[in-house]
């Protein structure tokens, strides 16, 4: 099941769920998924369109009049900690 989304700017995004025959298990996760810049050497033009349309921001101190901003933060919480691994949480939000 998907559903693609046309915001008023950047790309169109799908959101998916996808059942599997096979469940994977936490540990797995990262060997299907991945939250990951394209290697600029290896695909300047796909890592110009990713860095362009699907990275947030800036906002916070570096632009308090982002679109984000709602009570001098970041509305969706960013930036993020950094994850070495994937994780999966209580609120059923992977943490990439
Ligand atoms: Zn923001």
């Amino acid at each position: 099941m998907y559903t693609i989304e046309w915001q008023k700017r950047g790309l169109p995004h799908v959101h998916l769920l996808v059942w599997l025959v096979n469940k994977i298990r936490p540990n797995q996760i990262d060997s299907v998924i991945s939250a990951e810049l394209p290697v600029k050497e290896e695909d300047p033009v796909l890592f110009e369109i990713v860095k362009k349309h699907m990275v947030h921001g800036p906002c916070g101190t570096l632009n308090r009049n982002s679109p984000c901003m709602r009570d001098s933060k970041c509305s969706k919480k960013i930036p993020k900690p950094f994850q070495t691994q994937t994780s999966t949480s209580d609120d059923g939000y992977p943490k990439y």
